[in-house]
């Protein structure tokens, strides 16, 4: 654990398991297969430069992202390797996208002929959404012979078709039918596309469809939370999880003896029936740790688990440290990762306030400084 760190409290990431997270999916969907990493949003929380930086070694067929600003972030940091803006360019967004040499996704012929008003010497490659059920984008897979012509149509000098995707919206269910579902009607628009099918990368599979339904792997995958060590698919049996690679902490601040009686928090929701030794933790939901957590949450100080007592507060969390008698002020009280034997693991963090660990991920402040744990680079 970073013990050396000067922050109050932090986000410790570790690259070595967002590697193996990696060649897990790599392993999964076998050798051929493209790996498009998923870094929108900051790498789901996690930093999308070292992110970026730890996965380059592995050879990624590109990147994906959410915002042109996201592609032409990555772009700043050097990279060359294809970058797809997932999901529709505002048009004023299509100017600086095209000029960073992203590759754009088109759900809409105006949104295409856009793409190309834009475009300088070369054509500017695209990948055409198909939407087979997911809804929030793409073009409808029943209307394929007819937009497909108009698409084929714009492409030459100004733009260049060199993908198909669509998107699972239940990868991660128990029951596989809708995702088959999807798959059937993504190859029957493939089939009906006035294109070789050879001229395109054909994708669909996010994290929970690359390690639970190889067979939809097609030409790419598409992982995100795997990578970032969420479990894709929580519900199912059987489907592989991640390594962790997020851990928050945070320094215990202060230690107090209190009489029965005593009140804590706003609202005042935890009372001691006893002599209780408080924890002041220097963490709260103004860090992303959800507020929700308040007096059913626990954290971890030297291997042990400490409840939270009373509603978390924006900057400050009090654990009940009673069974931890040796704790001191400057300890490290973990809220989500492993201290000794003991582990907090993001999905469950999630599941307590009735979410999911892309949100917990996603939720961490940049007030939280990323530590990184990289034993390539040698950084703890
Ligand atoms: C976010 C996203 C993914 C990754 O999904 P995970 O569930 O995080 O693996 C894949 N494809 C698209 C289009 C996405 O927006």
């Amino acid at each position: 654990m970073s013990n050396e760190s000067e922050a109050r409290a932090w986000v410790e990431v570790d690259l070595d398991a967002l590697r193996d997270n990696y060649r897990a999916v790599r392993r999964a969907v076998g050798a051929r297969p493209a790996i498009i990493p998923m870094v929108k949003a900051d790498a789901y929380g996690l930093g999308a430069a070292r992110v970026v930086r730890a996965i380059e070694p592995l050879e990624p067929w590109g990147y994906g992202v959410a915002t042109a600003e996201e592609g032409v972030a990555l772009r700043d940091l050097g990279v060359r390797r294809p970058i797809v803006v997932f999901g529709p360019l505002p048009p004023r967004s299509v100017a600086r996208a095209a000029a960073a040499g992203l590759t754009a996704t088109i759900s809409e012929v105006p949104a295409l002929e856009r793409w190309a008003a834009a475009a300088g010497e070369e054509p500017l490659p695209f990948h055409v959404e198909i939407d087979t059920g997911m809804g929030r984008a793409g073009f409808d897979w029943r209307e394929t012979p007819r937009w497909a012509e108009l698409v084929r149509e714009r492409c030459g000098e100004r733009v260049r078709w060199t993908g198909v995707f669509t998107h699972f919206h239940g990868a991660d269910s128990a029951d596989p039918a809708a995702t088959e579902t999807q798959w059937a009607r993504l190859q029957d628009a493939l089939g009906q596309l006035p294109v070789p099918r050879a001229e395109l990368l054909v994708h669909a599979a996010n994290s929970a469809a690359a390690l639970r339904f190889p067979g939809f792997a097609a030409d790419a995958v598409r992982p995100g939370i795997f990578l970032y060590g969420g479990h894709p698919a929580a519900a199912v049996p059987g489907v592989p999880g991640p390594r962790a690679v997020a851990a928050v902490c945070a320094r215990l601040v202060l230690v107090r003896d209190v009489p029965p009686g005593s009140t804590v928090g706003y609202g005042a929701t935890h009372i001691a029936r006893r002599w209780e030794r408080w924890g002041t933790v220097a963490v709260g939901y103004g860090d992303g740790l959800p507020r929700r957590l308040g007096n059913q949450g626990r954290g971890l100080l030297r291997g042990r688990a400490v409840p939270f007592v009373g509603r978390i507060s924006m900057d400050m969390t009090v654990v009940d440290i009673t069974d931890v008698p040796d704790a001191r002020v400057g300890d490290v009280v973990t809220l989500i990762g492993r201290d000794g034997d003991s582990e907090i693991t993001v999905d469950e963090v999630a599941e307590a306030v009735e979410t999911i660990s892309y949100e917990i991920l996603t939720g961490l402040r940049p007030r939280l400084p990323r530590v990184e744990k990289d034993s390539w680079t040698g950084r703890t």
